[in-house]
């Protein structure tokens, strides 16, 4: 099936994680991009150090591989503060979450990563927590069972999503700082590549990174996931350093075009193209046909053909774009 060998997909981990580790920038000064989002985030910080106290609770959303747990530990190091990680499929229980919040020490962040996954349950127990740093757990069972209120050091929540509009808006109201991160522009990618490739001790010249950088969908995580598979290419092909020739071919023999559309992309707008006469048509069916989750499809593959104006999403189902006509035909 495609998606198992697909190349494009950032929400996959890496089976070479500590890789994507080194590759992750620690401090605010290697933070490439996300101008808009970091000026304002810099003056919360700045704020909350200031009256030594707790950074507000912070929402990161947008697509996979844009950088938002990277920038969640960049928070904690800005804070000077512990970061404590977690995601909202792995707590299953309120038991859980109330064990993880009372072993908060005073301003450490909590992160919590697809939190849109959280349950009720478990949320509900949340929101005194982040107003009031308040909780409330049951103790016992039966008529014996009684509730009590503990109290909890001020913390900070980092919240990471893929999908804001699943936020439930209590929970959503809940938090002061709300952010989205955007794709990433190609000499914004080319700069995280070089980076990169100075980490894993590759040479590239500055027209090799920009043509990696031109295929990345805008997205640093796939951008250093093709730094990697080109430099595959270029070792067995004896080569000492990447230039745009060598990553170019690398690229076109991993089936990834000059805009970063790959394989899935092209069964995904050839479907609503040739099957559905251009749309619109609903995410379930295309998910069908295509024998792929609809969650693969929203997070990882629609995205980016919205913003690259390829695809639009009407309230029937959605329909391609002429651009995209010219372009998959
Ligand atoms: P997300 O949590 O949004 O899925 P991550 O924070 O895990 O994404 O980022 C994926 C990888 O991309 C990181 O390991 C890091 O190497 C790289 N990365 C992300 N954002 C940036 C950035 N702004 N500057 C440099 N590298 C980045």
């Amino acid at each position: 099936m495609v998606a198992d060998e697909r190349l494009m997909e950032a929400s996959v981990i890496e089976a070479d994680g500590s890789i994507e580790e080194g590759l992750r920038p620690q401090q605010l000064v290697n933070y490439v991009g996300q101008k808009k989002a970091l000026t304002n985030l810099k003056v919360f910080i700045k704020a909350a150090r200031g009256r030594a106290e707790a950074l507000d609770h912070l929402l990161l959303y947008g697509p996979p591989g844009l950088g938002k747990t990277t920038l969640s530990r960049i928070v904690a190091a800005e804070m000077g503060a512990q970061i404590r990680g977690t995601s909202g499929p792995a707590i299953s229980r309120a038991g859980d979450l109330a064990a993880i919040l009372t072993n908060l020490q005073p301003h450490d962040i909590l992160f919590i990563d697809e939190i849109h996954r959280l349950n009720r349950v478990v949320e509900e127990i949340l929101y005194p927590a982040l107003e009031d740093f308040k909780i409330d757990i049951i103790i016992g069972q039966g008529p014996a069972a009684r509730s009590i209120s503990l109290d909890l050091p001020p913390f900070t929540l980092v919240g990471a999503t893929t999908r804001v509009g699943l936020l439930s808006s209590p929970l959503r109201d809940r938090f002061g700082i709300v952010m989205r991160l955007e794709f990433y522009q190609v000499d914004e990618l080319a700069k995280i590549i070089t980076r990169s490739a100075r980490i894993l001790e590759i040479k590239i010249a500055d027209e090799g990174a920009l043509e990696i950088a031109r295929r990345s969908r805008g997205t640093p995580r796939i951008a250093n996931r093709l730094l990697k598979r080109v430099r595959d290419f270029a070792q067995v092909d004896g080569l000492d350093h990447i230039s745009q020739p060598t990553a170019a071919s690398a690229l076109d023999s991993l089936e990834i075009d000059e805009r970063g559309f790959d394989n899935l992309d092209r069964l995904f707008m050839d479907a609503i193209i040739n099957k559905f006469n251009g749309g619109p048509v609903g995410i379930e069916t295309l998910a069908a046909m295509l024998n792929e989750e609809s969650d693969t499809l929203e997070d990882v593959c629609e995205p980016f053909l919205l913003q690259a104006g390829f695809l639009a999403r009407t309230p029937r189902g959605r329909v391609v774009t002429r651009l995209a006509r010219e372009y998959f035909t």
